[in-house]
């Protein structure tokens, strides 16, 4: 790598898959093309830096179930039919394969650490395929078994709403995490069939309660693809520093999300917020569970991001600021890349 070349970014979280898959989204063949719309498309990518990362599958409420009246006595609208859940992920599933198979070899579904690393060494975007939010599997996981055959490598076990497994946190500015309860009996059984299957467990939007236990349980490193520290910005999306210690003793990682939200002292959503905002955080954290265990988790296409970067062409600009900030070749390089595959292994296995 040459003398200020900023490394390769590999990604925790994007959620492309679910602009594309938008009424106007335009599909798979949209991310070939070099858009105005959101954060995220191969043109861009390349220009940014972007090499790969983690895509997640993300199934939203239908309209009917986003009211105030059909939220549950916890705040939080109501669980997903499965089917509709199952539905939705095959559908989202598929615009990634499509994606694939139109990319003329540009872009690779990877199941498998080595995958990876030979695509970055080709140039190839790697993409590892995630659910967020297990709300499409069936407590009996046939599904997950299905899935896991189909590419699944990473798994949230909730988003912002209860399923048959677990509870998704509340989000809330200066409030707890702690906002209902844990892990059902087939949420437990989950965890244990993720470890036995080798597919990551992503502990963003759980509730506190829900975290602990998957702590307690899991025998693979802890975490978080897309979380931020709460000590800087109280929002109950945010890892507190006794969550995140049990990260770092566990020999996870927590990947930055992007979102100004997440990251600023006030919690307020304006693109008008500088970079240094996303420096602060990261320090935060380094200082917190080690310079090994933070990478990117970007929210791309699903948070609103700092104009100063605007789209994900602009990471460079991050990643200048947080060399100006101390970070050398050998910290930026864990940073964007190393620690998320240090991580995958562990929890992949080979
Ligand atoms: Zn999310």
């Amino acid at each position: 790598m040459a003398q200020n070349e900023s490394p390769v970014v590999f990604d925790g979280h994007n959620d492309v898959l679910e602009r594309l898959g938008r009424p106007d989204g335009g599909g798979s063949d949209a991310f070939f093309e070099r858009g105005e719309k959101g954060h995220l498309d191969l043109p861009r990518a390349r220009e940014g830096g972007f090499g790969g990362g983690i895509f997640a599958v993300w199934v939203p409420s239908p309209k009917e179930d986003s009211t105030p009246e059909r939220r549950t006595s916890n705040g939080l609208p109501p669980a997903l039919d499965p089917a509709y859940a199952l539905r939705y992920a095959m559908a989202a599933i598929a615009t990634l394969l499509k994606i694939e198979a139109r990319s003329h070899g540009s872009l690779r579904i990877v199941r498998t650490v080595a995958e990876i690393e030979r695509c970055m060494n080709e140039g190839v975007m790697p993409a590892a395929l995630h659910i967020e939010g297990a709300d499409a599997i069936d407590a009996d996981l046939d599904a997950l078994h299905v899935l896991h055959r189909a590419g699944l490598r990473s798994l949230g076990l909730v988003w912002g709403r209860p399923n048959a497994f677990a509870e998704g946190v509340r989000p809330s500015f200066r409030g707890s995490p702690d906002t209902g309860p844990g892990l059902t009996e087939a949420g437990r059984n989950l965890v244990r069939a993720c470890n036995d299957l080798g597919i990551m467990l992503d502990v963003s939007h759980l509730n506190e309660r829900g975290f602990w236990d998957v702590a307690e349980l899991t025998d693979a490193p802890l975490v978080a693809t897309h979380s931020n520290a709460y000590a800087i910005c109280p929002s109950s999306r945010n890892l507190m520093d006794s969550q995140l210690d049990a990260i770092a003793a566990s020999d996870g990682m927590i990947g930055l999300n992007f979102g100004v939200h997440f990251l600023r002292e006030d919690g307020v959503e304006d693109a008008n917020t500088p970079l240094e905002v996303m420096v602060r955080q990261i320090d935060y954290l380094v200082e917190r569970v080690g310079i090994e265990r933070v990478g990117f988790g970007s929210d791309f296409d699903g948070i609103t991001l700092s104009g100063e970067i605007g789209d994900v062409s602009g990471l460079p600009k991050l990643m200048s600021a947080l060399r100006e900030r101390g970070y050398d070749d050998h910290a930026l390089r864990k940073i964007a890349h190393e620690n998320w595959i240090r991580v995958l292994r562990e929890t992949w296995g080979g």
